[in-house]
């Protein structure tokens, strides 16, 4: 195999270099990105944003390594992505990143814990024991303060504990980078506050987040934000003063009331 050349880059999470993608429909080629550079380095908290049409989900979706540019380069943690095989790139989805969707995407099936011990079924180096998937699960759904709601079905939970449900189901593996493409997209403004003061806490922890959203309200969590238009990047701006979020138990506490549900 080519050499992973770990350059100066070597710091950077994600680093893109001149993207660009083209989507061809029939006779239409669509152009989502358009030469597209930039970098993101270790615990840090970014908000995508953009029209709907301005390429934020198809960025995502190449940094999740879930697509391919048509042109550019992308480095994850250093490495040239379009180097590896299939099977590398399973491993990198698995392990390194956690995704987080506008629709939960829960088994509604199984329970909380289930739900969150899914990906660690999909390893398939360093197989656990059904005891150590308990375990890494629930530590799981303990960072994003569910852990009273471990056996509880989906249905039996608010949008907002489903939605904490995905979040530990990124976190169980012990990813560096959560990517999360418009996760209050379903959500009320109240629950989607108690939502990001789960991605800041994640945050506060060393994990680097990369999150879409079209509502300033949610981009004020992040630390910088980055605007996309017509598949190109309009501008990039740190962001001094965030939203202090309440501490997570705190924000729990406060919404529990309003998930007195399906009893
Ligand atoms: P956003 O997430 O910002 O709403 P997308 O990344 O989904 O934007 O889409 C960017 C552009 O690419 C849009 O014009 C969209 O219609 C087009 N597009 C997205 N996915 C496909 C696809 N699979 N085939 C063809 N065109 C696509
Ligand atoms: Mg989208």
């Amino acid at each position: 195999m080519v050499s992973r050349a770990v350059d100066t880059l070597m710091n950077a999470v994600i680093q893109l270099e001149g993207v660009s993608k083209v989507y061809q429909a029939g006779e239409m080629a669509v152009q989502a990105l358009d030469d597209v550079s930039f970098r993101i380095d270790p615990g840090e908290f970014v908000a995508l944003m953009g029209a709907s049409g301005s390429g934020k989900s198809t960025l995502m979706n190449i940094l999740g390594c879930l697509d391919q540019p048509s042109a550019g380069r992308y480095l994850l943690q250093g490495v040239d992505v379009s180097e590896l095989d299939t099977e590398e790139l399973a491993d990198i989805r698995n392990q390194q990143i956690g995704f987080v969707f506008q629709h939960f995407h829960l088994f509604s099936r199984t329970t909380a814990l289930e739900n969150v011990e899914l990906p660690l079924l999909y390893r398939h180096r360093e197989r656990l024991s059904g005891r150590q998937q308990r375990k890494l699960a629930r530590e799981a759904l303990e960072m994003v303060g569910l852990t009273d709601r471990a056996h509880h079905h989906p249905n039996q939970l608010s949008g907002g504990q489903q939605q904490r449900v995905a979040i530990a189901r990124a976190l169980v593996n012990g990813p560096e980078l959560v990517l999360a493409d418009e996760p209050t997209g379903n959500l009320d403004s109240r629950t989607s506050e108690e939502i990001m003061a789960v991605f800041q806490s994640l945050n506060q922890r060393g994990i680097t987040i990369v999150l879409v959203t079209h509502e300033l309200d949610v981009a004020r969590y992040a630390r910088r934000t980055v605007t996309l238009r017509d598949g190109r990047i309009t501008s990039d701006e740190p962001r001094y003063t965030t939203t202090p979020s309440r501490p997570v138990r705190q924000t729990l506490a406060a919404t529990e009331s309003d998930a007195e549900l399906v009893r």
